[in-house]
């Protein structure tokens, strides 16, 4: 079967979903066409706006970023979801997980989870995403110190608690389709106890983004290799929550010539820049390596 004949059979539906917490560089236009690209044949591309952090997100992202996606020439469906506008959602998926026992309020400050996480292990243990793991000081709260202490305004995340999480499954074997490789075996306990809400972000970005990809039907999620381990949790929150299982590609992260991770914050290679600078479409395009 050729490549094509085999996107075709699948009619995939893609979507593209940037958080506004900046100007949009070439990274992400390699992405939106990476997205877009699988779609092409007969499947349905969408466009999400990631905007739940209302500390970094900004209005103007957003304007700017769909007038960017405009002029490179991707079209999506006319329909823009919107994070921000879909709390209640989130809620409701927060709350049917903590019906269940599986969501703790965790009280722990970041210094607090250093100084637990140095106390717990002799040497310091890490996520796969590099961040601290947490060793569940809260989990083992008793229920009155909670409700004391929710009681008494102290600001508290929501955590999973992956461990009971996986028992109530019947620890089942994990697994996620990758398009290019098949089935990869994965482990969210690797991943400790994720924070699933906090009181300045409602909701995280494992919750929404999962949650937003089966409300909307997304078949094939695609993102960059960097996103690739946290597939582990989302797996966990679709079998969780009996949200459909969707295929995953992923595509390289564009290096600046330093061979550095483009970033946002590098401004000189906003899709803004270039086009002040008289690049047109297409040479953008291909800067980005996208063959229309
Ligand atoms: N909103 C995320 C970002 O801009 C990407 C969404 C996803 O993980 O697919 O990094």
């Amino acid at each position: 079967m050729t490549v094509s004949a085999f996107y075709k059979q699948n009619h995939w539906v893609t979507r593209f979903a940037p958080s506004p917490t900046g100007p949009l560089h070439l990274g992400h236009i390699a992405a939106a066409f990476f997205a877009r690209r699988h779609a092409d044949h007969g499947g349905r591309f969408l466009l999400r706006i990631e905007d739940i952090d209302t500390a970094r997100c900004r209005e103007v992202f957003i304007q700017d970023a769909l007038d960017d996606l405009t002029w490179t020439g991707l079209r999506w469906e006319k329909a823009v979801l919107r994070q921000s506008a879909r709390l209640p959602l989130y809620r409701a998926t927060l709350d049917a997980l903590r019906r269940q026992g599986l969501v703790y309020p965790c009280f722990c400050t970041r210094t607090d989870v250093a100084r637990e996480a140095a106390a717990a292990f002799s040497a310091p243990h890490h996520t796969p995403d590099g961040s601290l793991l947490y060793p569940g000081t809260c989990r083992r709260l008793a229920d009155a110190e909670r409700a004391e202490r929710i009681a008494a305004g102290d600001p508290y995340a929501l955590r999973l608690d992956v461990r009971k999480a996986l028992d109530r499954l019947g620890n089942p074997p994990l697994t996620y389709q990758d398009l290019d490789h098949g089935a990869v075996a994965c482990f969210p306990d690797l991943f400790g106890d994720v924070v699933l809400a906090r009181k300045d972000t409602p909701a995280s970005y494992h919750l929404c983004v999962t949650h937003d990809d089966a409300a909307q039907g997304v078949s094939l999620v695609t993102r960059g290799e960097e996103l690739r381990d946290v597939t582990a949790i989302h797996r966990l929150l679709q079998e969780l929550m009996k949200w459909p299982e969707p295929v995953y590609a992923f595509h390289p992260l564009l290096m600046d010539p330093d061979g550095k991770k483009l970033s946002k914050r590098d401004g000189a290679l906003s899709i803004r820049t270039m086009r002040e600078a008289g690049l047109s479409p297409a040479e953008v395009r291909r800067a980005a390596g996208i063959i229309l």
